[in-house]
């Protein structure tokens, strides 16, 4: 049954409970009202007529006002015969009466005559014993009925206040509880409701939409692990290693070409904390170190490059670690949940760029000495044994000797460059006296800067601490930037040296007021075979390539600061010995 079809019953039947007490009290009421009043119309009147009757016919001999007293008592009585046995009595008074009032005198008349009236007297009391016992009687039904009525209001009211809020609440606390479960994603949670009420309508409703819900969820999550799946053979079948991190730096997931090179166990990888593997294993310290790899083997750093034994012969990867951020459902702002380290097998470029450099390395090689010959033949040449020479075939010399000055200078930064890429770089690294180092620059430089009428300011501290340098490789760093500071310096215009100490090192320093270098490539100038675009052509851009390399190599450091229009000044700084 619905419960609004319970509730109007209960509540309705209630009504009609209340409703039937109300008129059965009331009828009852009635009845005795009616009942009391009988008595007071009908005996109480009798009573009285009877009463003065009695009084009347004691004085009838004596006052001549009590026959027309007891006359229209009398009257009275006739005009209000109620009860059976009455009318004949009041009759027999009548006789006797008439007979008094002929017979005055006689004196048993007036017995007669109150026997007539006690006889009225009895059946009026008797009738007023009768109509009370009959009231008595209501009032004993009345009590019955009430009672019985109030009852069962009572026992209705009793089991409607019993059942009607469990009945009600019930169901509702259920139906809150199975929302929380579904809430928490308990989809198998469902209703158990008997019943063909609303509850019951509800609980199938809510188990359709519960089932619905676990039918989503199912499909979702089968859903989720196909593409899951599917992601992971894609990743599994890329041909270059694949790590995941979460933000813990957990590992998530790693290819199989990722557990190749690494050499764990995919099982000793996942789950595990890759700063954990680290402590053991040198790849992952590589591998998670932010900068990239660096490769330890000879001391030698190639930026992202790691070099790694993979495929039965040394690799080379170029590590890319990505960030991976999200804007979680309802949020805005971006969250860091992990990141991917990817690495490029770059193994056939540097195979490419290994072949490059030893070609260029034979080659400047090979150079050398057919150059070194020639500037051994114009030197012969010169000399006034081997003839006298014209003005014009003096002017082909000097071109010819230059040329060949140039191309020894190109060859020797072209061995040097090969030897640096090879990570052959021979340092010879001894405790060396910045003077001695900063002479050997000075006079090399001599012709140039005597060329270009070039004011040369060197300002050197005294009695500056010996460093840790290889003498040779330093002081060609320091002819570098001195012969740069020449050639893109103004004829008679001024360079400046200095010599600091620095209290680690030694700082040595070469400011021009040449035309300085833009904002957009100074830090590109040292990066191998750049050249600012504009610049004399005649260089290699290797130059400042080489000298960082010589310094970093020899544990200093070099950089440059320049402003455009506003000349340049490169430095290095080396480590007191
Ligand atoms: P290069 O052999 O071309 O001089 P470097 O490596 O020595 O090669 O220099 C790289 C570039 O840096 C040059 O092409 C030049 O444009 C710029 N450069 C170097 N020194 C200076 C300087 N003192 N003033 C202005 N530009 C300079």
């Amino acid at each position: 049954m619905k419960i609004k079809t319970k509730l109007r019953l209960g509540l309705g039947v209630l009504f009609l409970m209340i409703l039937a007490l109300s008129l059965i009290a009331a009828r009852y009421i009635y009845v005795l009202k009616e009942d009391t009043e009988n008595i007071l119309q009908d005996n109480y009147k009798t009573l009285d007529y009877t009463r003065s009757m009695f009084l009347a016919i004691d004085q009838i001999h004596t006052d001549p006002k009590a026959w027309n007293e007891f006359e229209q008592n009398l009257t009275s009585q006739q005009a209000n015969v109620t009860e059976p046995g009455e009318e004949q009595v009041t009759g027999e008074i009548v006789n006797h009466y008439n007979a008094l009032k002929k017979d005055t005198y006689n004196q048993e008349l007036p017995v007669l005559i109150r026997n007539d009236l006690a006889e009225l007297t009895r059946v009026n009391m008797e009738a007023i014993r009768a109509k009370s016992d009959k009231a008595l009687t209501t009032v004993q039904a009345a009590f019955i009925w009430i009672a019985l009525t109030g009852t069962i209001c009572f026992l209705i009211a009793l089991t409607l206040l019993i059942n009607l809020p469990g009945n009600i609440g019930n169901p509702i606390r259920e139906l809150t509880e199975s929302i929380r479960a579904i809430a928490a994603k308990n989809y198998a949670e469902r209703l158990h409701f008997a019943g063909k009420d609303e509850f019951g309508e509800l609980a199938s409703s809510f188990n359709t939409m519960a089932e619905k819900l676990e039918e989503y969820d199912n499909s979702n999550l089968s859903q989720i692990l196909v593409e899951k799946k599917r992601i992971e053979a894609l990743i599994n079948n890329m041909h270059e290693p694949v790590i995941g991190l979460d933000e813990n730096q957990k590992i998530l997931f790693a290819n199989d070409q990722a557990v190749k090179i690494t050499g764990i166990a995919i099982s000793d990888l996942l789950g595990k904390s890759a700063v954990e593997l680290a402590a053991e294993n040198d790849l992952m310290r590589a591998l998670i170190h932010e900068k990239g790899g660096e490769n330890q083997s000879n001391g030698h750093k190639s930026g992202s490059s790691l070099k790694i034994y993979a495929d039965d012969k040394e690799s080379y990867f170029e590590k890319e670690m990505v960030d991976i951020t999200i804007v979680p459902t309802g949020e805005r702002v971006k969250k860091f949940i992990g990141q991917v380290i990817l690495l490029k097998n770059i193994t056939p470029f540097k195979e490419l760029d290994f072949a490059k450099t030893n070609f260029i390395a034979t080659v400047s090689h090979e150079l050398k000495t057919p150059i070194a010959s020639i500037k051994m033949s114009l030197q012969l040449l010169e000399s006034q044994h081997t003839g006298t020479l014209n003005e014009d075939q003096k002017q082909l010399m000097l071109s010819i000797k230059e040329d060949s000055d140039r191309l020894l200078k190109i060859t020797g930064e072209l061995l040097n460059m090969s030897q640096v890429e090879t990570g052959n770089i021979q340092l010879n690294i001894q405790q060396s006296s910045p003077y001695a180092i900063l002479k050997y620059a000075l006079d090399a430089v001599k012709t140039s800067v005597d060329q270009k009428q070039i004011d040369l300011v060197v300002q050197a501290d005294d009695e500056l601490a010996d460093v840790k340098a290889d003498m040779e490789k330093t002081a060609w760093v320091l002819i570098n930037f001195l012969t740069n500071a020449v050639r893109y310096s103004q004829q008679e215009s001024k360079i400046h040296i200095q010599l600091t100490g620095t209290g680690q090192g030694v700082k040595f320093l070469v400011r021009d007021e040449g035309k300085g270098i833009d904002s957009r490539y100074r830090g590109k100038i040292f990066d191998r075979y750049f050249q600012v675009p504009g610049s004399s052509k005649t260089g290699t851009g290797l130059g400042l390539a080489i000298s960082k390399e010589f310094i970093e190599a020899q544990g200093g450091s070099i950089g440059v600061t320049s402003e455009i229009g506003m000349g340049s000044t490169f430095y290095f700084e080396l480590a007191a010995a």
